[in-house]
């Protein structure tokens, strides 16, 4: 599929069906899998030989769909897990330990700042955060000898400030540590991280590659180009015999292409068994067929409401990078030519109790903990997905406390900008 492009990727990457097996990928409703000998099972489990054995590590079904979504990013490999959350957990804790330290933008989803800032620190891990517009100094000056990573979302949501990945990449590479970027707004059809410098990629599938707010769902996929070997001291679990493994070094026997998703299937969904079911591995699937299609469409939905609301009265600002006044607008036309997504984010000049008022008149847009869904959904962040950040992490993040997030859907634009005006109409 390397040679199509990524619309054909979409529609049939992944799974070619041999003669006379089904056109569809069939799911593969299995927890298990039946050898003819042990000889033959224990080549499995010594990592000799590629095969399936159990549904918590690994399913034909997801595994068609995960190559599906490595061909759309241009990677080397990838895996699917049960959530985003799970996806940025593996990809960072597949290379971080107890003792390790991550660099991190300051403008990510509030999920993962809650899972790298409380979580992982109680596990030992520390972040630094920095600006998504800091100077190479000011990255510079974030690492530390115990550095394992650098992470950040190419779009964050709900902020919609744009990473500049090349630079982001460039300042992990000169402390010899992989750039991770989450890529769940934009889609490999918006940008592929991984033409910009960045080597391991992660996605929240729940978002747009589901797109119907069907399934939970989450994707790692490797660029296969970081070289582990050269900076061994850091990643002892890549670079040295894992003795849960029968003493295989993932990073000698599956070289840089396969190294990081074959530990991190071998290891961390062994034993935290976060796997994605073949069902929702298959509706995932189903999603990715039209990814294209749809995220055109969102993007000009977002587009044409981003420029309705700028011109409006009771909008004190609006951020949509494809706005020609976005802070965020340069790095958009860089990394994002073809559109950024669906999701725009405004403040009402009245503040909180406006943006009450307004979304509880609206009535295509329903108010939802989603976003990247086939129907408009809206959701005030300060009450609900970032309650727990205080008022100053708030401000850090970008978010202030009367910020509406809207997530345009697939409707009628028309429609859409009429049930924003007449609600609009209801805020004093
Ligand atoms: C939603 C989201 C996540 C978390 O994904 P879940 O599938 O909800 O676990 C992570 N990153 C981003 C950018 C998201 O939007």
């Amino acid at each position: 599929m390397s040679d199509y492009r990524i619309e054909t990727k979409c529609v049939q990457g992944g799974y070619t069906p041999g003669n006379g097996e089904p056109r569809q990928i069939p799911i593969v409703q299995s927890t298990t899998f039946k050898y003819s000998t042990s000889e033959d099972m224990g080549r499995l489990f010594d990592l000799e030989a590629s095969g399936y054995f159990y549904t918590r590590l690994q399913n034909p079904t997801n595994d068609y769909v995960a190559a599906k979504i490595a061909e759309l990013e241009g990677g080397t490999a990838a895996m699917l897990t049960s959530s985003g959350q799970a996806a940025n957990f593996f990809a960072l804790f597949n290379i971080c330990s107890c003792g390790d330290h991550i660099v991190a933008s300051s403008s990510i989803y509030g999920g993962t700042f809650n899972l790298i800032s409380v979580t992982m620190a109680k596990m030992g891990i520390e972040t630094t955060f920095v600006s998504p517009d800091a100077s190479n100094e000011e990255l510079d000056a974030a690492f530390r000898d115990n550095t394992k990573a650098v992470f950040g979302e190419t779009i964050a949501n709900p902020a919609l400030t744009v990473l500049d990945i090349e630079k982001f990449a460039s300042a992990a590479h000169r402390h010899g540590v992989p750039l991770i970027v989450d890529n769940t707004f934009p889609t490999p059809v918006g940008c592929r991280p991984f033409e910009w410098g960045a080597d391991i990629v992660t996605h929240s599938t729940t978002k747009y590659m589901d797109g119907h707010g069907a399934a939970v769902g989450g994707a790692i996929v490797d660029s296969g180009r970081f070289d582990w070997m050269a900076h061994a001291e850091k990643f002892p679990g890549l670079c040295t015999p894992d003795e849960s493994y029968h003493g295989i070094t993932y990073a000698e026997k599956f070289g840089n292409a396969g190294a990081f998703i074959t530990k991190c299937t071998a290891q961390l969904m062994r034993d935290f068994g976060a796997i994605q079911s073949p069902q929702n591995a298959f509706y995932l699937n189903l999603g990715l067929e039209s990814l294209h299609v749809r995220m055109a469409r969102h993007c000009e939905n977002g587009q044409a409401v981003a420029e309705f609301l700028t011109a409006h009265p009771k909008v004190a600002h609006v951020n949509y990078c494809g706005l020609p006044g976005d802070p965020y607008h340069a790095l958009a036309e860089k990394y994002l030519p073809n559109g950024s997504c669906g999701v725009v984010s405004f403040e009402l000049k009245g503040g909180r109790e406006a943006a009450g008022v307004f979304m509880r008149n609206l009535k295509l847009a329903a108010i939802e903990t989603h976003v990247a869904d086939a129907r408009t959904c809206c959701l005030n962040p300060a009450s609900s997905t970032h309650r727990q950040m205080t008022d100053e992490q708030l401000a850090e993040a970008g978010i202030p406390a009367g910020l509406v997030r809207m997530s345009c859907g697939l409707e009628s634009k028309e429609d859409l900008i009429d049930d924003i005006a007449q609600a609009l109409a209801q805020v004093n």
